[in-house]
């Protein structure tokens, strides 16, 4: 099966974007209804009997059950009866909301993340499924909203059926995004000749086994730079006045340019890599923990862990290139050249310099030739080139079967 999101930019009449604005509010409302109702139940479940505070203690019978999605969708369904305010927004719609909340639970119990909020503001709202027949040229059709105008920027896929619709608040308007289907298998792009290891940078963005140091370009450094000026300037505006609100908008659009502009250029770089080889290899790293670390600001800034496991891959797939995540641990550590384990490096160390071979190369390029021979041996071909393009002899083959323990 393949699902492709196209994005396309609403054409909203003043009444549409009152409908839109007035479901977004819906959503968000019973989003924190049901946020506060989880809460209150925790809280509930925390104080102990015997030193309970002596002010006031959240209490819910023993008996009632946690309110988890199935049950706080029935209850929506009963609400929806008396409230015309529920009633007039898609059921679905409302549902997706509450499914949204139950992901923000459940990812905050697997993946670490911090516990829900309550939103100030909704951005976007899923109609889950699509009326027959809902795409015409220049406008799709979506439950409650009716026919809306949208800029067709690019043709709808052939041979794929539209699954599901989202529709986005950004700084510059309301976007659809549409989740097309095909029910077609895809089948595995086959392993090629050329390989390429790379390497996320601290101080380039990526690295290349072939040496290059790929940093970010000129022109998002400085659009960052100007979006911290005027982040700056907000900080002495009155909160909440006139000019404050000026500036917050214009921060806002500012920020979506950036987006924009980096997501761009990641599409072009992915590409790029794409054509110097057909099986790509990346270090498995989890950029989460990683922009929490010493890196954070260079690595939020440049959206690496975006690049890595969002667009690369979808480019990869999308251009028939074997895409593969290697293990990360040690891979600064490793000579690319002879294999040997050549010590810890401190972050200022740039040069990688084998005491065992005498192999000397920038640190980020010897790890990328490190993932690139993981990579390999993952795949099941031979590593038969080390840096200097000489066939390995049989003592670095040995090396082999230490590099497959670690994989
Ligand atoms: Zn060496």
């Amino acid at each position: 099966m393949i699902t492709l999101t196209y994005q396309y930019k609403l054409k909203l009449n003043k009444q549409q974007a009152q409908e839109v604005e007035r479901t977004l509010e819906v959503c968000r409302c019973v989003y924190n209804f049901a946020l506060s109702e989880r809460k209150h139940w925790l809280k509930s479940r925390k104080s102990p009997v015997n030193s309970c505070s002596i002010h006031s203690e959240y209490i819910i019978p023993a008996n009632s059950p946690y309110p988890n999605y199935n049950n706080q969708a029935k209850k929506l369904t009963i609400a929806k009866k008396s409230n015309p305010n529920l009633k007039s927004v898609n059921a679905q719609v409302l549902q997706q909301t509450l499914k949204t909340l139950d992901k923000a639970f459940s990812d905050m119990k697997a993946k670490g993340y911090g516990f829900p909020r309550f939103k100030k503001q909704m951005k976007s709202f899923v109609f889950p499924a699509m009326l027959k027949n809902c795409l015409a040229k220049g406008k799709v059709k979506l439950p409650q909203l009716g026919w809306l105008k949208i800029k067709q920027s690019r043709d709808y896929p052939t041979g794929f059926e539209p699954k599901q619709a989202r529709i986005v608040k950004k700084a510059t308007g309301y976007y659809l995004m549409i989740a097309f289907q095909s029910q077609e298998s895809c089948p595995d792009a086959p392993v090629g000749k050329v390989s390429l290891g790379l390497d996320a940078g601290i101080e380039s963005f990526v690295a290349t086994n072939t040496g290059e140091l790929i940093k970010a370009p000129k022109f998002l450094l400085q659009a960052q730079s100007k979006l911290k000026l005027l982040q700056r300037r907000l900080k002495h505006k009155t909160k909440g006045s006139h000019n404050w609100l000026k500036l917050q908008k214009k921060i806002a659009k500012l920020h979506e340019k950036v987006a924009n502009t980096r997501r761009d250029w990641h599409f072009k770089l992915a590409n790029y890599l794409c054509d110097l080889t057909d099986n790509i290899f990346v270090e498995d790293i989890n950029f989460i923990s990683w922009s929490r670390g010493i890196v954070r600001k260079q690595s939020l800034d440049s959206g690496i862990g975006q690049f890595i496991n969002e667009i690369l891959p979808y480019v990869c797939w999308k251009r028939s290139k074997i895409y593969l995540k290697v293990n990360k641990d040690g891979t600064s550590q490793e000579c690319s050249n002879c294999g040997n384990h050549t010590g810890k490096k401190q972050l200022s160390e740039r040069i990688h310099n084998c005491q065992y071979c005498g192999y000397t190369a920038p640190r980020d390029v010897v790890s990328a030739e490190v993932i690139k021979n993981r990579g390999l041996i993952a795949v099941g071909q031979p590593v038969n080139q080390n840096a200097c393009g000489d066939v390995l002899t049989g003592l670095l083959q040995s090396n082999l079967s230490e590099l497959v323990k670690c994989l």
